[in-house]
């Protein structure tokens, strides 16, 4: 009988990412809820030796596939093993971060298993014994409360959404899975990395996001000083993209990214719906504008009516001061 929790791992450069951890540390809280064990399923060539390290941070079983055929990611490929991981593990539930390659992927795999898949989740809990999620709706102007029907359950939840697992040196079993696909439909031919971001835009905890209000390419890097100081990724707003000062990468909205950071500073930025759609859920937005009556201050926690270019340097000096006490 299905039981438990397996995530699925996403690691990059050899490295896990902090949504993997995030998802650890929601699986062990719903297997306190629904029982059994709280595993890893991790695909791509070599990450075997990753597996190991995973116990560290809770996992108790590792299903790791290292097959040629997922040597880079393709979305028919790593779908097809996560199911097969999933098949071998047999949980109640399957967790994947809403990120760009979950959203790809875990669709794929629901269809694989036979089973639904909520998306975008920005809760996860057990309520009567059901599987309950929680995801926004409408550009995230009211949530779709579902209950789980099919097992094993799927979804994907949105990064920062939860804490990291904390790391408590205890070791797991590493299960080797083979996936059944032999060759990948959609093969990766070169990675290409654009807006050489320092911080990932759809992990951060602090974005520091410019609009048409920055006025031009060369002062959107303006804001580089207080987002390197913050620790925080570079965000923009759409009129900000298509007017060329910033990349599409950057872009957050309905069109762009969802974003989840716990701080979110908006500069120039009016607070169109369409904007709000990608980060509405941050726990502390700050807006800065020069016209009072910009929509963003209805939403905002913190609001400066002030021109944006006097406002950035005495907002640096003042954090640099801060993080230096
Ligand atoms: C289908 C669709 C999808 C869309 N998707 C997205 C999306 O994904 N993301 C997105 O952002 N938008 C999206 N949009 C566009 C959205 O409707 C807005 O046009 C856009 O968000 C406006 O960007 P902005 O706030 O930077 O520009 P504006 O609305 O022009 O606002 C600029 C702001 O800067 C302020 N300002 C100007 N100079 C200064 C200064 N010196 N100091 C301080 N403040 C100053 C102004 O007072 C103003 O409030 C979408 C639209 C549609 C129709």
């Amino acid at each position: 009988m299905a039981s438990g929790v397996i995530v699925v791992a996403e690691a990059r450069d050899g490295k896990v990412r902090k949504m993997t951890l995030e998802l650890l540390w929601l699986g062990k809280k719903m297997t306190e809820d629904l029982g059994g064990s709280t595993s890893v399923c991790l695909i791509g060539k070599g990450s075997e030796g990753m597996a190991a390290g995973l116990g560290r941070f809770g996992a108790e079983k590792v299903y790791v596939c290292d097959a040629d055929v997922v040597d880079a990611y393709s979305p028919d490929a790593y779908a097809a093993a996560v199911a097969a991981c999933v098949r071998v593990a047999d949980p109640e539930l399957v967790l994947v971060g809403a990120t760009a390659r979950g959203k790809d992927m875990a669709p794929r795999a629901a269809v694989k298993l036979g089973t639904g898949l909520a998306s975008d989740c920005v809760d996860v809990s057990v309520i009567g014994g059901k599987i309950v999620c929680r995801r926004p709706v409408y550009s995230g102007k009211c949530y779709a409360v579902t209950e789980a029907v099919a097992v094993p359950a799927m979804a994907a939840v949105r990064p920062n959404t939860y804490p990291t697992a904390e790391e408590k040196g205890t070791s797991c079993d590493v299960i080797k899975v083979d996936s059944t696909i032999t060759a990948a439909k959609a093969k990766v031919r070169e990675l290409v990395k654009v807006g050489g971001e320092k911080v990932i835009l759809t992990e951060a905890d602090v974005i520091v996001s410019g609009g048409r209000g920055m006025k031009s390419a060369e002062n959107f890097m303006k804001l580089e000083p207080l987002a390197d100081v913050l620790g925080a990724a570079i965000g923009a707003s759409r009129a900000a993209v298509d007017s060329g000062f910033a990349d599409v990468s950057q872009q957050v909205g309905q069109t762009g990214k969802v974003v989840n950071p716990s701080l979110y500073i908006a500069l120039g930025i009016s607070g169109a719906i369409q904007h709000f759609a990608g980060m509405r859920t941050s726990k502390v937005l700050v807006a800065v504008n020069k016209d009072e009556e910009a929509p963003i201050f209805q939403k905002a926690d913190y609001g400066i009516v002030g021109d944006l270019f006097d406002v950035l340097p005495l907002m640096e000096d003042e954090i640099k001061k801060m993080m230096e006490e």
